[in-house]
């Protein structure tokens, strides 16, 4: 089978090796296809020693089943999750792996095959493309996540820092919600615009203009009332403080980046957001099903596994130029 390995520095090898077969409890999944994550940066660093295959957001077919793995069945349609917790600490006990001290990351998703053990699959629905539903296992959880920590409300007035492929995702959300006041902040013009059809009432370039000054304009003179970050920079770290009001909630799932005043904290709730639990899965579905999101919008090109490495440059040498990339393994 064929399998990617980063090999060096911006350079990825796709090499035939042995498939693996799944021991108990496993499951074997032909990838059908596996998006490409903003967290992905191990592309442009050098080669680790015994670095694992890449990939944590792939979708497939189960291709076969070890003993006693009995969840699923050959030919299943599969989402497949990226953390895998121990299974005993208070955390994993209550559903929350991505807490877990000794989680592990699992990823895989660049090449044909790849095992997972069964807490790592999910039912994907009949009627999605692979294409697609590669976007179930991280991309749609992470801001879907988000409007659970902060719940914004529909008067609510609500800044996105950071327009990449999650960011944008973050707008169409808050639009499904009904949310009436939604500004988009990104220093990429070619985001800015997509923001703009996906949702955003208005958006701001902060290389142009003062985002402090534009959002509290916006925002009856005083500051938004939430604000979710996919950006850590100091300077955005210390306007994103700014621009909110007293009281408002302030959700990012990158950390924050810089210096700030504790005046700036000022009656303000801040949340850090990770990943999303097994259980919101199906949660994560009935959004998007509701709601009528055209996940397909997110999509700007698809790649064969052979091409991996022109995929990565244009997602990471030129971020104007697509929206999230997808590799396919056939
Ligand atoms: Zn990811
Ligand atoms: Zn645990």
């Amino acid at each position: 089978m064929k399998t990617a390995f980063h090999t060096g520095k911006k350079e990825i090898t796709v090499k035939e090796v042995t498939k693996p077969s799944p021991g108990p409890g496993e499951y074997l999944v032909k990838i059908k296809a596996c998006a490409i994550c903003g967290s992905d940066i191990w592309w442009n660093e050098d080669t680790e020693e015994n670095e694992p295959v890449h990939g944590h957001e792939s979708a497939g077919i189960v291709e076969a089943c070890g003993e006693g793995a009995n969840k699923f069945k050959v030919g299943d349609k599969v989402v497949c999750y990226a953390i895998l917790g121990c299974g005993k600490c208070v955390y994993c006990k209550a559903g929350v792996p991505t807490n877990c001290p000794d989680k592990d990351f699992v990823e895989g998703g660049f090449q044909e095959y790849s095992v997972f053990a069964e807490d790592l699959l999910f039912s994907c629905p009949d009627n999605m493309d692979f294409v697609t539903a590669s976007l179930l296992s991280d991309a749609i959880g992470v801001p879907l996540r988000g409007l659970r920590r902060l719940k914004p409300g529909k008067n609510d007035k609500v800044c996105v820092w950071g327009l990449g492929p999650l960011g944008l995702l973050q707008v169409m959300f808050l639009k499904a919600l009904g949310v009436k006041t939604i500004i988009g902040l990104d220093t990429v013009e070619e985001r800015l615009q997509k923001a703009h059809e996906l949702g955003a009432d208005y958006t701001i370039n902060p290389l142009k203009e003062d985002a402090v000054a534009v959002i509290k304009e916006l925002c009856n003179g005083i500051g938004a009332d939430k604000a979710y970050t996919y950006v850590r920079h100091a300077k955005a770290t210390e306007d994103i403080f700014k621009s909110t009001k007293e009281g408002a909630s302030i959700c990012t799932f990158v950390g924050l980046d810089g210096k700030y005043e504790l005046q700036e904290w000022y009656e303000r709730t801040f949340v850090w957001s990770f990943y999303f639990t097994p259980t919101e899965y199906e949660e994560n579905l009935k959004f998007v099903r509701d709601n009528n999101i055209d996940l397909k919008s997110l999509i700007s090109d698809v790649y064969p596994l052979e091409k991996i490495n022109e995929a990565f440059i244009k997602r990471f040498d030129k971020p104007e130029d697509s929206l999230k990339i997808v590799i396919t393994m056939d």
